[in-house]
C-alpha cells in the first residue's frame, strides 16, 4: 500500500489527529532520510500540523456539545477531595443524573384536567412542590422517567376488569408526550438508552415514561404490549393493589397473605424479558420480588424504593433481595418518601436518612446496584434538605462526605440504570431473535365475547354451538343487564 500512495505530510488515513504525533513520523524511515532546510522546515512544520490545528481548535469549540466534553473535563487540573460542591458538579456536568420515578403528569391530570395549552401552565415558572424547569437546572438533572399514573379503582372488581382506568392511563401517556414536547429546549423524549445519554450531551433532560400497576392495563399482556410500542418503558408490577400479576406491599401490610406472584404474573415477567420492557419491582411485596428474581432472565429496578433493614417498612427491599439485585444485575433506586424513611416519625425525615438508606443499599447490594428514585411530585412530604428536584447536588455532597468515590457516585446517580436498561435491551433482542413469540396467556377468570348464532364462523364447531346455545343475533348482542360479558340482551330497549 505504502509504495502505491503518494508521499504526503497529511495524516495517513484511519489515524486521527491525535495519534498523528510527531512521535509516529520520526518513527517513519522515509521520514527521517529528508535532509531539510530550516525555512522549508518551518513551512513544512506548519503545513504538516494545520489539519491538526484545526481539528483540535473546532474540537475545543464543540466539546461542550459533545462527548469529548468528558474528554476535556477529565484533562480539567485535579481538585481538591474535599470539594465536594466542585467534585459533585463535574461529575453532574458528564455524568446524567436520572430520576427513576417523579409523578408530576398525576398534577397536570389532578388540577389541569391535561390542559397545558391554554395559558395557565408554565413549567418554567416556579411552581409549588417540588417540579418545574428551573429548579430540574439547579438540581443539574440529566434525565427523568416520569410515572404515568393512575389509582387503583376499588370499584374494579374483577382484574380483568379495565374499567376507565386503561383510558386514564392513555390520556396520561399522551399529556406526559405533550408536556415533554411543549420544551424542546429542555426535554427531550427518550425510548432507548442510547437517547437518553446523547439528549444529555446535547444539555437537554432525557424524560422517559413508566406505568405505575399492572391495574393500569387490565391485567392484560397485550396491553402491555401496546404500552411498549406506545414508548413506556417500564412497568411498576404492582401498585397498592393486587391485580392479576402479583400481590401488593399493602395488601401484606393490611395483614392479608403473602401469595407473591400468580401463574400469569410469570407469563408477564416472561413477555416483559421478551419485549425489553424494565420490571419494576416497588410497590410488590416481598415475596412477589422474590418470584420475580427466581424466574426473569432480564435485570429488574426498583423505581422507587427503600432498605427494610433501615427502615421496616414493606414497601422497602430486605437485604436477601438486595443479594439477589446484586446477582441479578440490576439496581434499587432510593425513594425520598418520608414514611419509608421512618415510621416513628416521618416529620424528623431529613436528607441524612436518605445517605442511610443509600448507604445501606450499596452496602448489602453494592454501588453498581443502587439509583436516586424520588418520588417528587407523588408525595406530599419530602426530607428537610432534599425539598424539590433543585437538591440532588446537596445529598452527593452528603455522600462523598461519608466516603463515596467519584466512580460510586457515576454509578448511583446514572451510570447503573444506564448499564440495567441496556442490558434490558440486548436480552430483549437475543430472545426475539432466537424466535420466541409474544405471550397469550390471559388471567383465568377472564370473561370473552361470544359470537352471533349466525356469524361466517370458521369452525363448524363454533357455529353449532351458537346454534345448539342461543346465543343470539348480531343486532342483539350487548352487555346484560348482569354486566356479564357475553350475555345475551333479551329486551330490545336494552340494547
Ligand atoms: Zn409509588
Amino acid at each position: 500500500m505504502a509504495s502505491t500512495t503518494p508521499r504526503t505530510n497529511l495524516p495517513p488515513e484511519g489515524n486521527t489527529p491525535f495519534q498523528n504525533s510527531g512521535r509516529l513520523n520520526a518513527a517513519n524511515p522515509d521520514e527521517n532520510s529528508l535532509i531539510v532546510h530550516p525555512q522549508a522546515f518551518q513551512h513544512d512544520w506548519l503545513r504538516r500540523w494545520r489539519s491538526t490545528i484545526i481539528v483540535a481548535g473546532l474540537a475545543v469549540l464543540i466539546a461542550p456539545f459533545t462527548s469529548l466534553g468528558s474528554w476535556f473535563s477529565l484533562t480539567r487540573a485535579p481538585i481538591d477531595p474535599i470539594n465536594y460542591a466542585l467534585r459533585t458538579r463535574r461529575i453532574l456536568e458528564t455524568t446524567p443524573l436520572i430520576d427513576g420515578h417523579n409523578d408530576f403528569p398525576w398534577l397536570l391530570r389532578v388540577e389541569l384536567h391535561n390542559r397545558i395549552y391554554d395559558g395557565k401552565f408554565d413549567p418554567n415558572q416556579r411552581l409549588l412542590g417540588h417540579t418545574d424547569i428551573g429548579r430540574m437546572r439547579q438540581g443539574m438533572m440529566g434525565g427523568q422517567f416520569w410515572s404515568v399514573h393512575v389509582k387503583c379503582d376499588a370499584a374494579q372488581k374483577h382484574f380483568e376488569d379495565p374499567s376507565w382506568i386503561v383510558r386514564d392511563t392513555l390520556e396520561q401517556i399522551d399529556v406526559a408526550k405533550r408536556f415533554i414536547a411543549e420544551s424542546p429546549e429542555v426535554f427531550t423524549y427518550c425510548e432507548t438508552p442510547s437517547c437518553a445519554r446523547a439528549s444529555f450531551r446535547k444539555g437537554r433532560i432525557a424524560s422517559m415514561l413508566g406505568i405505575e400497576g399492572g391495574h393500569q392495563l387490565g391485567g392484560s399482556i397485550a396491553a402491555v404490549r401496546q404500552a411498549y410500542d406506545l414508548g413506556v418503558r417500564y412497568i411498576t408490577t404492582t401498585h397498592n393493589c393486587d391485580n392479576a400479576w402479583a400481590t401488593s406491599a399493602s395488601t401484606v401490610a393490611r395483614g392479608n397473605p403473602d401469595k407473591g406472584l400468580t401463574s400469569l404474573g410469570a407469563a408477564y415477567v416472561r413477555e416483559m424479558n421478551r419485549l425489553g420492557m424494565m420490571i419494576d419491582l416497588s410497590h410488590v411485596s416481598h415475596q412477589t420480588m422474590r418470584d420475580v428474581l427466581s424466574i426473569t432472565q432480564t435485570p429488574v429496578i426498583f423505581s422507587h424504593s427503600g432498605a427494610y433493614s433501615v427502615t421496616p417498612h414493606l414497601r422497602n427491599v430486605p437485604d436477601d433481595v438486595l443479594r439477589g439485585i446484586r446477582q441479578n444485575g440490576g439496581i434499587v433506586m432510593a425513594v425520598f418518601v418520608n414514611r419509608f424513611l421512618n415510621m416513628q416519625d416521618p416529620g424528623a425525615v431529613t436528607i441524612h436518612d436518605v445517605a442511610d438508606h443509600i448507604w445501606h443499599l450499596a452496602q448489602v447490594a453494592g454501588w453498581e446496584h443502587v439509583g436516586i428514585g424520588s418520588d417528587f411530585s407523588g408525595t406530599p412530604f419530602t426530607p428537610s434538605g432534599l425539598e424539590d428536584v433543585s437538591k440532588y447536588p446537596d445529598l452527593i455532597e452528603l455522600l462523598m462526605a461519608r466516603g463515596a468515590t467519584d466512580d460510586q457516585i457515576k454509578l448511583l446517580v446514572g451510570e447503573n440504570i444506564l448499564r440495567v436498561w441496556e442490558s434490558i435491551e440486548r436480552r430483549a433482542r437475543e430472545i426475539q431473535s432466537g424466535g420466541e413469540k409474544p405471550v397469550e396467556e390471559e388471567w383465568e377468570g377472564r370473561k370473552w365475547h361470544k359470537g352471533y348464532k349466525n356469524s361466517p364462523y370458521m369452525y363448524r364447531e363454533t357455529r353449532e354451538r351458537a346454534a345448539r346455545e342461543d346465543w343470539g343475533q348480531p343486532d342483539q348482542f350487548n352487555v346484560g343487564k348482569t354486566g356479564q360479558h357475553g350475555t345475551i340482551v333479551k329486551d330490545e330497549k336494552d340494547i
